[in-house]
C-alpha cells in the first residue's frame, strides 16, 4: 500500500454507490479477506469455507446471498473506520492468516509457507526483500566497487533496482535497442503472460492497472519501461552493445567484460562483479530440416517475427506447436488463407476461464481502493500457481499406467484435460488422438488452452502429424511425398535452452571456460548462481532455476537477486575481494538436484523437451517447490563459499 492506511479507507467510502458498484465486480475470496483482516470477525469464514473450492474466482461458488452479506458489512467496517479515523489494523496472528488463507484458497495451507507469504503479498510499504547495509556503507569502498549486468530484462533490472538501492555503482550491457528482453523480442500475434498477472510482476512494484488477468506483450512490456522510469534507470543501461565475452583477471579479482557495439566496433570494461541475466529463451531455435535455406518466401521465427509480412490470404505454415504457437497459431488463424500446422509431438493444455477475460473497472477500483485487497489477490494467485501440482508430479512406482501418467492424481488429471479437449472438438476422436500426448501432464510446459482446439476445428486450418521430408523453395514435403504448397514459413520452434549463456564466452580462473565446464548442454551451478572456478560471478535464471510446475519465474529472480545482493554486500562489508562457491557445496547441491529429478515427470523416458539434455538430466527446470528454493537462497551463507580477503592472502576459511 503506498497510500497511508486512514486517507486509503476516506478515500474509498466518500462515494458509497460507487464503492458498492466496484464491490460487485471484484473477486469475492479476497474481499473477504479483507473484511476479516479489517474487522477481525473470523466467523464469516466458516460460513464461505464450503463454497471455495479452490483459489482461482471460477473455482468459488459463493451463494449471491452470502456475497451481499460479505459486501455489505466490508462497507459498513470501512465507513467506521473512516468515521472513527482509526488506525490500521494489527496484522492477523500466525493462526488467523493460516485459518483466513487455508478457507481462501479452498485448501489447506501449510503454516511453513507463512513467511514466504507474507513477503509476496507485501503488506504495507515495507520493501519485503530489499537487502540492506549491515555496517555504514559510507565507512566502506563502496564507490570503487563496480558490478556489470549482463541484459536489461525482467532479470536484470531486477538487479539493477536493488544494487541502485544499495548504492552499488553498476552498468548494464544490452544488445537490443531497449528494455524488456524476451518481452521485447517476442512480438508475435497473440504474445502474452500465461501466469496470472497480479503475481507475475515485481512484487515490491505491483500493478493495479493491468487490463487483462493474462495481459498481452505490450502491456507487459509498457510495465517494464514504466519499472524503468520509476528508478531512473535508462543513465545506467548501455543499448545496442552486446556482450560477447567475460574474462576474469586474476591480477585484479575481477571481470573484462568485451563487447560490441552496433557498428561492430569491440571494446570491454572491468568490474569487480558480474551478474548475467541473460535469459534462457533468448536465442531461437530453428529446425534442421533439409532445404529451408532454398525457400522463397518469407520464413521467421516467432521470437523473430515480421510485422512488414501481411499474411492475409496467405498460405502459412506453422512448425512448432508448444507455447508460442498455441499463441500465434489462434491469432492468425481467421486472416489467413490457410493455415498448415506441423506438430513433431502434442503439448498438454489446459483451459482457464480468465485467460481471456479483461479485468472489470470495478476489479481495478478495488485493488487500488480496497486496503488490502491488492495483497489478498496476489496470495490467491501465487497460490493458484505455486506447489500445489509439485507433489503429484513424483512418479508413483506401483502406478498401473507409467507411460500415460504417474500416479492416481496425474491420471486424474489427464483425463480431465482429455475430456475438454474432446469436448472442445466436438467428439473428432481422430483429431483428437492428434492432440493427446502419449506422455504424462506436466511432462513438457502445461500450456494454458488459447482457443487452439478451435482454431484446429476451423475450415482453413489443417494440423499435420506425419514427418517433414524437407522444404523447396514453395513447399514443405512430407516423407510420404505429399507436397504442400505455402507462401510463408512460421517457426515456432523454441529456444536454445539448454546451451546456456551462449554465445557469450566465459573464462574463469585458471583457463576454465563455461563451454569446457558445462559442454553444449550440461550447465550446472549452485543454487542456478555460483560456479567453481567462476569467482564474483553470479547468474540469473541460470541451470536449474526455470519453473514447470508452477510459479513466475520473476519470483525466483526476486530470490537470486536478494541472494546476489546479500554476496555483494558480504563482500564490501567483510573486505573479501574474490568469493567463489566451493566445489564441494556445488557437486552436494546437483547432486541433490539430479537425484530430486531422478522420479519427477521432467525426467520421464517418453519426455523430450527442451528442460533436459539428450542423456535424460534436467539441466534448466528446477526440481525444487518454491517454498524449497526460496528457503534455500533467502540467506547468503558465507561458509559454503571461499572468500579471499586480498590478492596476497590465503583464502579465509568462513
Ligand atoms: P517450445 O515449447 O520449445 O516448442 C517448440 C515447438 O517446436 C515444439 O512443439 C517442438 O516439438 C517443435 N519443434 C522443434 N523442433 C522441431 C523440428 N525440427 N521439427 C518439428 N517441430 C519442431 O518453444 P516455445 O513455444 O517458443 O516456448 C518456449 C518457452 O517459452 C515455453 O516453454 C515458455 O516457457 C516460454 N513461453 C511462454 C509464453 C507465455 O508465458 N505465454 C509464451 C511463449 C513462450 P516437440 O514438442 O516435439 O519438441
Amino acid at each position: 500500500m503506498t497510500t497511508d492506511f486512514k486517507t486509503m479507507v476516506r478515500a474509498a467510502v466518500r462515494d458509497e454507490a460507487q464503492l458498492r458498484a466496484a464491490l460487485a465486480e471484484s473477486d469475492i475470496a479476497p474481499m473477504l479477506m479483507v473484511l476479516v483482516q479489517l474487522g477481525g470477525d473470523l466467523s464469516l469464514l466458516d460460513e464461505a469455507a464450503p463454497h471455495i473450492q479452490g483459489p482461482w474466482s471460477f473455482l468459488q461458488t459463493v451463494p449471491e446471498a452470502l456475497k451481499q452479506k460479505i459486501r455489505d458489512r466490508l462497507v459498513d467496517t470501512l465507513q467506521a473506520y473512516a468515521r472513527s479515523g482509526r488506525d490500521a489494523p494489527p496484522r492477523p496472528s500466525t493462526e488467523a492468516l493460516l485459518r483466513m488463507m487455508s478457507v481462501g484458497v479452498g485448501q489447506p495451507v501449510p503454516a511453513e509457507y507463512i513467511p514466504l507469504l507474507l513477503e509476496e503479498m507485501h503488506f504495507g510499504d515495507e520493501d519485503t526483500r530489499a537487502v540492506h547495509w549491515q555496517r555504514d556503507p559510507t565507512a566502506l569502498p563502496v564507490e570503487d566497487f563496480k558490478v556489470i549486468v549482463i541484459g536489461a530484462g525482467l532479470g536484470g533490472l531486477c538487479a539493477a533496482i536493488r544494487l541502485k538501492q544499495l548504492g552499488i555503482p553498476f552498468e548494464v550491457l544490452e544488445k537490443n535497442a531497449d528494455v524488456g528482453g524476451t518481452w521485447l523480442e517476442n512480438a508475435y500475434p497473440g504474445c502474452a503472460v500465461d501466469t496470472p498477472n497480479h503475481f507475475y510482476s515485481y512484487s515490491f512494484h505491483v500493478n493495479n492497472r493491468w487490463t487483462r488477468h493474462f495481459s498481452r506483450r505490450d502491456e507487459i512490456l509498457a510495465y517494464i519501461r514504466e519499472v524503468v522510469r520509476f528508478y531512473d534507470l535508462a543513465p545506467h543501461i548501455r543499448f545496442n552493445v552486446e556482450a560477447t565475452s567475460a574474462e576474469f583477471d586474476a591480477a585484479r579479482d575481477g571481470w573484462r567484460v568485451g563487447w560490441r557495439d552496433a557498428q561492430g566496433r569491440t571494446h570491454s570494461a572491468q568490474c569487480n562483479a558480474l551478474i548475467t541475466a541473460v535469459g534462457q529463451l533468448n536465442r531461437p531455435a530453428f529446425p534442421k530440416i533439409p532445404g529451408l535455406d532454398t525457400f522463397k518466401g518469407p520464413a521467421f521465427h516467432t521470437a523473430e517475427w515480421d510485422a512488414s509480412v501481411d499474411l492475409k490470404g496467405k498460405r502459412v505454415a506453422m512448425i512448432g506447436t508448444g507455447a508460442s504457437g498455441m499463441q500465434a497459431g489462434p491469432s492468425i488463424a481467421p486472416d489467413v488463407a490457410h493455415l498448415r500446422v506441423f506438430q513433431r509431438s502434442p503439448h498438454w493444455a489446459v483451459n482457464n476461464p480468465n485467460y481471456h477475460l479483461p479485468v472489470t473497472k470495478g476489479h481495478i477500483w478495488s485493488l487500488e481502493h480496497l486496503p488490502y485487497y491488492s495483497n489478498w489477490l496476489r496470495f490467491q494467485l501465487f497460490w493458484a500457481s505455486s506447489d500445489g501440482f509439485h507433489a503429484s508430479l513424483h512418479v508413483d512406482p506401483a502406478w498401473k499406467h507409467p507411460e500415460q501418467s504417474l500416479n492416481e492424481t496425474n491420471h486424474r488429471m489427464r483425463e480431465m484435460i482429455v475430456e475438454y479437449v474432446r469436448g472442445e472438438l466436438g467428439g473428432d476422436e481422430a483429431l483428437l488422438a492428434k492432440c493427446i500426448p502419449n506422455y504424462p501432464p506436466y511432462g513438457k510446459r502445461m500450456l494454458r488452452d488459447n482457443h487452439w482446439y478451435r482454431m484446429l476445428k476451423r475450415d482453413n486450418v489443417t494440423l499435420e502429424t506425419d514427418p517433414i521430408s524437407h522444404v523447396t523453395e514453395n513447399a514443405i514435403v512430407m516423407k510420404d511425398g505429399t507436397v504442400h504448397p505455402v507462401d510463408v514459413i512460421v517457426y515456432a520452434t523454441g529456444f536454445q535452452a539448454s546451451r546456456m549463456l551462449w554465445p557469450l564466452e566465459i573464462t574463469g580462473r585458471d583457463g576454465h571456460t563455461i563451454r569446457d565446464d558445462w559442454g553444449d548442454d550440461d550447465p550446472r551451478a549452485y543454487l542456478g548462481m555460483s560456479v567453481p572456478h567462476y569467482p564474483n560471478l553470479f547468474l540469473l535464471y541460470g541451470p536449474n532455476t526455470n519453473l514447470a510446475h508452477g510459479g513466475s519465474i520473476i519470483f525466483h529472480t526476486e530470490c537470486q537477486v536478494r541472494y546476489i545482493m546479500q554476496a555483494l554486500r558480504g563482500m564490501l562489508e567483510n573486505g573479501w575481494r574474490t568469493l567463489e562457491v566451493r566445489p564441494d557445496v556445488h557437486d552436494d547441491y546437483n547432486a541433490r538436484v539430479d537425484a530430486k529429478a531422478r522420479d519427477m515427470v521432467w525426467t520421464h523416458p517418453g519426455v523430450k523437451s527442451w528442460y533436459k539434455n539428450d542423456r535424460n538430466r534436467l539441466t534448466v527446470t528446477s526440481p525444487w517447490r518454491l517454498l524449497d528454493y526460496w528457503a534455500m537462497t533467502r540467506t547468503f551463507d558465507a561458509g559454503e563459499f571461499v572468500a579471499v580477503h586480498a590478492r596476497d592472502e590465503a583464502p579465509a576459511a568462513q
